[in-house]
């Protein structure tokens, strides 16, 4: 039996912090794999380095080291504390070098390299911390896993059967020795041996690619909250922790703004039917969400309401769009070309609506603009959207469930500026003004969570 347990940002956020992560990993049955996030704060401060003109390489390191030694330096002590420094140390000459490497500063996956510098940082201390307590452990990184990855500049995508076929060599080996391996989160390395990062939160990804390519038994993700909950508990202070979930809920919900998992932390999983925990690692006796194929029906006639902002609505108009289907082909090409991921798409007679991050808009209208003029009336945006997305069971089949939604969307007084209903069969999205949306979660959930 393998579990891999991916620890957050806080979970190995301070030496308090690292020591009851370390004792999770290796208080359970049979074999641990765990991948690690950064220390909470360190991808923000590598980041925010790389796009401050002027910024002071030694001024940034000298940050991470104070914070990563002061750690050390409680958890560890005599030839384990001089060994970790060792290699803590080349771990950070190597940062350096890269920070002072002008052809690297000019390479497209140079954001990459710097913002997942954290994991190689937390992932050694937190091996060290394990060996500490007389556990045989190993810090691997990515690359060292063998963590494949595609994809542009800070938006990768696992290799998943490279990367399986990897981990059989490096990884089950030490497993079935009775070792410890805790792997760096967040990025892979891509065809030409580079750090590829996942997205911001990406390690939650990192986790569901090491339980797919070990064929785990489960995946336990260690957060900062009891469980998947029914809102963000940081808007909806009420929210409840849902004891199960299935794999379509989470992902939807994940994908339209849960910020607990990554968005695309459920398919390797699903893949394999591999079940899949949240649970807190301030609090490790609360039971926690399950998330798996299957769960038992329940009453209430939402479960859980997310929100997903910073949206925007490209409105192509062309007359009689809908009569010509290769037209609404043709815009949809120019998306795709752009390479944005877009979030709901509603056409009329004469236009086609599309919701797209606002950051993309300007790409996306550079593609668009490259449709032939004579074909395009108008091109409008509306920015400040967000999405709402609410998931509950059989929400589709329920008969006026969309009405009672709605008349609670008025009651916060949004206008809906559109609505992607029956394309999900567990939940029904809609887009609001930004500044509405916190109160339209707050209603829905209010009024039909747990009711
Ligand atoms: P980690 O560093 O462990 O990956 P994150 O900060 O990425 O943690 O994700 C956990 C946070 O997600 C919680 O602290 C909570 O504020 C937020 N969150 C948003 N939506 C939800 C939800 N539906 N259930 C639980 N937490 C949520
Ligand atoms: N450290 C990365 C981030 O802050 C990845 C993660 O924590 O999941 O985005
Ligand atoms: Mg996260």
């Amino acid at each position: 039996m393998i579990t891999v347990l991916k620890l957050g940002g806080t979970s190995v956020g301070s030496a308090e912090a690292i020591l009851r992560s370390a004792k999770i990993i290796a208080s359970g049955e049979g074999g641990r794999v765990a991948v690690v996030s950064a220390m909470s704060g360190v991808t923000n401060h590598l980041i925010q380095f790389i796009e401050t003109e002027g910024a002071q390489a030694d001024e940034a390191i000298g940050v991470l080291v104070n914070k990563h030694m002061e750690a050390a330096e409680e958890l560890l002590s005599g030839k384990l504390l001089k060994n970790f420094t060792t290699e803590f140390n080349d771990r950070i000459k190597a940062l350096r070098n890269v920070l002072n490497t002008k052809d690297l500063k000019e390479d497209p996956y140079f954001q990459d390299n710097i913002s997942s510098q954290g994991e190689r940082l937390s992932s050694l201390l937190l091996s060290y911390t394990l060996r500490s307590m007389g556990h045989e452990s190993v810090a691997l990184t990515s690359e060292e896993a063998g963590i494949h990855a595609t994809g542009n500049p800070m938006f990768g995508t696992a290799d998943l059967s490279k990367t399986s076929a990897a981990l059989m060599m490096s990884v089950k080996p030490l497993v079935l020795k009775g070792v410890i391996p805790i792997i760096t989160g967040f990025y892979g390395r891509n065809e030409e041996g580079k750090p590829l990062t996942f997205g911001r939160g990406g390690s939650d990804y990192s986790g569901a690619v090491v339980a797919n390519g070990l064929n785990a038994d489960c995946l336990e993700i260690w957060t900062d909250v009891d469980g998947f909950m029914s809102a963000d508990p940081r808007i909806v202070p009420e929210a409840i922790v849902i004891d199960e979930m299935n794999f379509g809920e989470a992902a939807e919900l994940a994908y339209l703004g849960a910020k607990v998992l990554h968005p695309r932390t459920i398919e390797p999983v699903r893949m394999k039917n591999i079940p899949l925990k949240v649970k807190n690692s301030f609090r490790p006796e609360c039971k926690g969400t399950l998330i798996h194929h299957l769960r038992a029906p329940k009453n209430d006639m939402l479960r859980s309401v997310a929100m997903k902002a910073d949206l925007s609505i490209i409105t192509v108009g062309s007359s009689e769009i809908a009569y010509r289907p290769r037209m609404v082909a043709r815009i949809i090409e120019k998306i795709a070309d752009a390479g944005v991921v877009v979030y709901a798409i509603s056409t009329s007679l004469s236009t086609v609506a599309l919701l797209i991050n606002s950051p993309d808009v300007k790409e996306t209208l550079t593609h668009l603009n490259l449709l032939d003029q004579a074909d395009i009336e108008r091109i409008d945006v509306k920015s400040n959207m967000a999405l709402i997305c609410a998931v509950g069971d059989d929400l589709l089949r329920r008969c006026g469930v969309s009405a009672e939604i709605f008349s609670a969307v008025r009651e916060a007084d949004a206008n809906v500026e559109l609505i992607s209903e029956g394309a999900s069969d567990v939940s029904l999205n809609f887009v609001v003004p930004t500044d509405k949306a916190v109160g339209v979660v707050k209603v829905l959930h209010n009024k039909f969570v747990g009711g």
